[in-house]
């Protein structure tokens, strides 16, 4: 934070990670635009978004970073990781290998955090509630065991989207101010 006319004003970098496919640029078009894509390919150009809330009457911004597609090789770079405060770690309901995967980003989120970072389990994708493949249990108790927060969230009907970003960013703010 940095003092200004106003008082404080807060930047909180955010990433999202979680294999491909699972919603993430989604997620992130409709919190910050309120736009979903039913073919969206994988992202080009766009590296964040800006997204500003109100917190005690305070300007708070969540500058949220997306992946360039770069998770199909397994290769997001430290860069992408470089002074984030905050993470959604997401999966597909519908797809039990895209929960399997998540130890595996909670061990390279830890591998390139040096701070206390804000960590909440997404289970994207809620409205397929006819295929779903992990249970909101499992999603809650892999939660709770990693001390992550936990919501089942969906791009296409914006089911928790917001709320889901707007906890990490609370979180974030507790732990620094
Ligand atoms: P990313 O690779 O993780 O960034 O995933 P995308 O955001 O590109 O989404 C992959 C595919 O899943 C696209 O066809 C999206 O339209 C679809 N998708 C994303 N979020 C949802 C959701 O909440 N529900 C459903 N049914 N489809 C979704
Ligand atoms: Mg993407």
């Amino acid at each position: 934070s940095s003092d200004d006319e106003g008082g404080e004003e807060y930047l909180f970098k955010i990433v999202i990670i979680g294999d491909s496919a699972v919603g993430k640029s989604n997620l992130l078009s409709r919190y910050a635009r309120n736009e979903f894509n039913l073919h969206s390919k994988a992202t080009i150009g766009v590296e964040f978004q800006t997204q500003s809330m109100e917190i005690d009457g305070k300007e708070v911004k969540a500058q949220i970073w997306d992946t360039a597609g770069q998770e199909r090789f397994r290769a997001v770079t430290s860069a992408y990781y470089r002074g984030a405060v905050g993470a959604l770690i997401v999966y597909d309901i519908s797809r039990r290998t895209t929960f399997n995967s998540v130890d595996r980003w909670l061990e390279e989120l830890k591998t390139h955090s040096d701070t206390t970072v804000a960590r909440m389990l997404v289970g994207n994708k809620c409205d397929l509630e006819n295929i779903r493949d992990v249970s909101v249990e499992e999603g809650k108790s892999l939660a709770e065991a990693e001390g992550l927060f936990f919501m089942e969230t969906s791009a296409l009907d914006s089911t928790n989207v917001k709320k889901a970003f707007e906890i990490v960013i609370r979180e974030i703010y507790n732990n620094v101010s």
